[in-house]
């Protein structure tokens, strides 16, 4: 539920401007193009506004009342649960002193006013795929088989390979640890857990199942079989 719920939810940004007119300008090019739009007005609001719900990413005015667009982005960064949040610093000053400024307090990047819509949101698109490193490390890789644990898709060389929910866990604890042998017992552990009772030779058949499914009539088998010992998930084998 959660999950479906995540990977429907829009990305949200928080655009930090006291120019009304902008921000309308921006809300309804950025709402134009999927994206969720809240706004502030000035520092202390913005950072009201992180505090209480985090943004995808932050379009943040360097020239604010109260406190600068700069002085809320190095605050940002100093937080533990901000320092990855990803800022984008507007500014009508062009100067490259000031883009060095900006990107050194932390920022992202940086873009001078007057900009055109559809090179902020290329912008935009391009830091929040840059800022994804939960996304690299859902995915699991090795020998041709890409596993993608969020949205539980397996490949082995671009070929979609279905695999029940015993084999998947089986499967990314292997990838998780390629080249080293299990034990069945190892792997009932780490893979059944230790409070049920299944027999060893249980994962006898289901290694057997996720070699069907993983290995194709032209395929090595990349599931090696290390007798009396266990098995192992390796692409120099046989
Ligand atoms: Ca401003």
């Amino acid at each position: 539920m959660a999950d479906a719920g995540a990977t429907m939810t829009k990305p949200h940004i928080l655009v930090v401007e006291d120019e009304t007119a902008l921000v309308e300008m921006l809300r309804y090019n950025l709402e134009k193009e999927g994206f969720k739009v809240s706004a502030a007005i000035d520092g202390e609001d913005a950072l009201t506004a992180v505090d209480e719900h985090q943004p995808d990413l932050l379009i943040l005015d360097w020239m604010l009342p109260l406190v600068s667009g700069l002085e809320i982005c190095r605050q940002l960064r100093r937080k533990p649960d901000t320092r990855e949040l990803p800022i984008i610093m507007l500014t009508a000053r062009g100067e490259e002193s000031d883009r060095v400024r900006g990107l050194e307090v932390g920022a992202d990047d940086y873009v001078a006013k007057p900009f055109s819509p559809s090179e902020l949101i290329a912008r935009v698109r391009a830091v929040l795929r840059r800022s994804k490193p939960s996304t690299a490390a859902d995915l699991l890789t090795y020998a041709g088989v890409v596993m993608d644990l969020s949205s539980h898709r397996v490949l082995r060389d671009g070929r979609a390979v279905h695999l029940g929910p015993t084999e998947f866990r089986l499967l990314r604890f292997l990838m998780e640890r390629p080249g080293r042998v299990y034990s069945r017992e190892q792997l009932l552990d780490a893979v059944w857990g230790r409070e049920i009772y299944v027999e060893a030779r249980t994962v006898d058949v289901h290694i057997r199942r996720l070699r069907k499914a993983l290995n194709g009539p032209n395929d090595t088998d990349i599931i090696r079989t290390v007798r009396s010992a266990g098995y192992a998930l390796d692409e120099l084998t046989q």
